[in-house]
Order: structure tokens, then C-alpha cells, then sequence
């Protein structure tokens, strides 16, 4: 078998391809049986082959140096959901995030005249770099020169020499312009710093609360309505049209004050991850050089809100003063508590029963505070549940519950000079 190490910033799925051609294998599959057998012939094999693990062990790296050098994994995953409470970080070595790197879904790759040029004069090969590949690159960086968009049936496993005459340089003389646009070159540099700088995937929810942070601050709208401009109009205002067209296609309908996804959803989404060139984009608009917007993106802080569902099922979590304070913020209700700790209605209800507080309608919380505050200013229980048209058993149930201190707090409610204890309810008194 002819095994030789893949090349600098080569793609996995290139050396792939150049490994099958130079061993004559027809599948992926074909070609990683073979050289598991040909470099570790007294290991037994019954598992699937991760590809990664083989190659870096052949080659004498860490899976992870070896993604983070030959796959798109580490700008394609550059901004990830994954639940915090299961797992620390994303582990992109995983066989679900190689198979990402292998799919063989892309038909349009990249490459450089010149690059291939150089290639074959010192290697006598030539082979495709994934940093032609990032979104919105549309020159070779070390060249200068137009990209060209080779397209076939999963092309990056193909001979690069098959494409270098026949492809279309498909940019026009505007290219000259987009590229020296200097918020352009900022993008380009962000985003092939990133290839190698940022070494895990960052969780939607950190990068979207800084976005929106960085929005508030600069007074830019950071809801789906109103009348203040978007993170996307800056976009507009700042890079050349043709540009943002090119690789923004949603971005040619932009109107101004429009929510527009393909930009807003970086700020927007706390769940659900946009493409990760709208989030280099985003960085591009924000930060004014592109040291500074690797930085950022190095450092982004945990935005880990307490989930207060979480927090409230804990154990001794919720003692009576704070569940008689929360009941009397939202007077009762048990929707408009549930909404506010976000936790569910039921569960509420369950709660709230036990601790021996009443589950009430908006209109009958609005009745008992009327009460008690009638009732702690002197009137008698009866004549200040009648006057505020609210239920004694109820008034008296939450009387139980609730301390003096409560009443000063939250409803503001000043105890009649002639009521003598202090800090302790006055039991009820009946006419
Ligand atoms: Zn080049």
C-alpha cells in the first residue's frame, strides 16, 4: 500500500480521495479496511473503523489535531447547540462529527490556479486546501488570484488537475473591489484565523447573548419588531451589495428595519445554531480588526442563565417565605407564577396547595390583596373580605401562610398604628 501523510491543510475528504486513487480502492470504506490491516495487522477488529482515529494513529497526531488540521469541523461546528447539564463541550473527534466531515454531499469546491501551479512544480501533485473552501473567501490568500468553482459529483475526492483548465472563473472584474473592501478583508482574515485558532465549538446561547449584548449597546434593535436598526442593516450599510449577494444570497430582498435571519438569527437564536459564516460576519461588523474579533470569540463567556426550573426542584429550594413572596408578586395566580419560574402550571398548583396557599384568578388575587390591605387597617375580617368581594377561607388560608414582613415587602401594606404586636399577624378578628 502507498501510505503517505496528508498535506498541509488538506481536507479530509481530499486525502481520502488522493489515497484511494493512489491505492486503487473503490469505496472509503474499502480504503480504511485496508490500511487498518496494512499498519496494524495483529489488531482485531470488530468495531466500525472512526477514520479519524486511524489516520492520526497512523500518522502519529491526536484525533483532535488531526480534525482541527484536515476538516471544515472546526468552522462548519464553529457555533454548536449541546445540552450543558450532559456534556462540558462537544467533542468533534466523534464518529457523528466525522461522518459530517465525510458526507458526501458537496459539489462545488475551490481551488487556485497558481496554487496548483506551485504544486505540481514542487510536488509534482496537486491537491485542494481547505482554506479555499470557507465561506465567503473568494480569492487565494496567498496568490491574490480569483478562486475557481470546480463542480462535479462529490469533487473534493476528485483529481484537483481534472478542474484547473476546464473551470470557470466565475467571478467578474468586481471582484477587485469586493475584496479590497476593508470590512471584506476583516471577514476573509476572521475567518481563516479561525481554522486554527478556536478550538472548540462555542455554544449558540454564549455567542448569541454577546451578540445581543454588543447590539444593545450600540443602540442597534434586538427584537423581531420596532423601529430602531438591525444588526442587518449595518450589514447593508457597511459591505459592498455585490458581496453580500454573492454570499448572502437572502440578502439581495433586505429591506431596511426587516428582520433578516441570515444575519438577526445570530442574535436571536439561543437554541438553534445559524450558518457559521453569518456568525463570522456578525464578529466582522462588530470588532474593529480582526485580532480583536478572534479574541472575542476565544474568551465569550458562559452565558449560563440558572435555569429556574432547575433551581426550584432542587430540594429545600423553595421555602414558604419565598413561595408566599412569589404568590403575592403575581397575586395568586397560578398561570402568571408558573410563567415566572417557568416551571409548569400543575406543578405549581401541587406546590401551592401544600403549602397551604389558595390558587386564584387574577380577579380574585386583585379581591384578597384589597382585603388584607383593608383588613390590616383595622377593619374587621368579614367587612374587608365583603367590601373587596373576596373569599374569607381563602384571605384566611394565606393569612396563615404569610408573615408581617411580607405585607411591608411586596404590597407595601403599613400596619394600623393601634394593631399592637409587631412582626406577628394578628389572628383574624370576627365581628
Ligand atoms: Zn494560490
Amino acid at each position: 500500500m502507498i501510505v503517505r501523510p496528508p498535506l498541509p491543510d488538506e481536507p479530509l475528504a481530499a486525502f481520502i480521495g488522493r489515497m484511494k486513487r493512489n491505492n486503487l480502492c473503490s469505496t472509503d470504506n474499502e480504503l480504511f479496511v485496508n490500511l487498518a490491516e496494512y499498519m496494524f495487522p495483529k489488531t482485531a477488529r470488530n468495531t466500525e473503523i472512526n477514520p479519524v482515529e486511524l489516520l492520526a494513529k497512523i500518522y502519529g497526531m491526536t484525533p483532535l489535531f488531526f480534525v482541527r488540521q484536515h476538516t471544515m469541523l472546526p468552522l462548519a461546528k464553529l457555533v454548536v447547540w449541546f445540552d450543558r447539564d450532559k456534556e462540558k463541550a462537544v467533542d468533534l473527534t466523534h464518529q457523528r462529527y466525522v461522518n459530517v466531515a465525510l458526507r458526501k454531499s458537496q459539489n462545488l469546491a475551490y481551488l487556485c490556479r497558481d496554487c496548483v501551479a506551485e504544486d505540481m512544480e514542487f510536488r509534482g501533485l496537486a491537491y485542494w486546501r481547505r482554506v479555499h473552501q470557507l465561506p465567503g473567501i473568494d480569492r487565494c490568500a496567498k496568490h491574490g488570484t480569483a478562486l475557481l468553482g470546480c463542480s462535479s459529483r462529490d469533487v473534493l475526492r476528485q483529481n484537483p488537475l481534472a478542474f484547473a483548465d476546464t473551470s470557470n472563473q466565475i467571478f467578474d472584474d468586481q471582484l477587485d473591489d469586493m475584496c479590497d473592501n476593508p470590512v471584506v478583508a476583516r471577514y476573509v482574515q476572521i475567518a481563516e484565523s479561525l481554522l486554527a485558532e478556536i478550538s472548540q465549538p462555542i455554544h449558540v446561547e454564549d455567542i448569541s447573548v454577546h451578540i445581543r449584548e454588543w447590539a444593545r449597546v450600540q443602540n442597534l434593535r434586538v427584537s423581531l419588531n420596532g423601529k430602531r436598526p438591525l444588526l442587518s442593516d449595518k450589514a447593508i450599510e457597511m459591505l459592498p451589495r455585490e458581496w453580500l449577494k454573492r454570499h448572502f444570497p437572502k440578502s439581495a430582498s433586505k429591506e431596511y428595519g426587516r428582520f433578516s435571519d441570515w444575519l438577526d438569527g445570530t442574535w436571536f437564536s439561543r437554541k438553534t445554531p445559524r450558518h457559521s459564516a453569518s456568525y463570522i460576519l456578525a464578529f466582522t461588523l462588530m470588532y474593529e480588526s480582526a485580532d480583536d474579533a478572534i479574541n472575542a470569540l476565544a474568551n465569550l463567556k458562559s452565558a449560563i442563565v440558572p435555569r429556574k426550573a432547575l433551581t426550584h426542584r432542587k430540594r429545600g429550594a423553595w421555602d414558604s417565605n419565598d413561595l408566599v413572596k412569589v404568590w403575592m408578586q403575581n397575586l395568586g395566580n397560578t398561570a402568571a407564577i408558573a410563567k415566572e419560574l417557568n416551571l409548569s402550571k400543575a406543578y405549581i398548583h401541587q406546590r401551592l396547595v401544600a403549602a397551604g396557599l389558595p390558587c386564584l384568578s387574577k380577579k380574585a388575587g386583585t379581591a384578597i390583596k384589597l382585603a388584607i390591605q383593608r383588613y390590616w387597617q383595622g377593619e374587621s375580617i368579614f367587612k374587608a373580605c365583603e367590601l373587596s368581594t373576596a373569599n374569607i377561607e381563602e384571605v384566611e388560608s394565606f393569612l396563615r401562610v404569610a408573615t408581617h414582613r411580607n405585607f411591608s415587602e411586596i404590597w407595601d401594606v403599613r400596619k394600623n398604628p393601634e394593631k399592637s404586636s409587631v412582626g406577628v399577624l394578628n389572628s383574624p378578628k370576627y365581628d
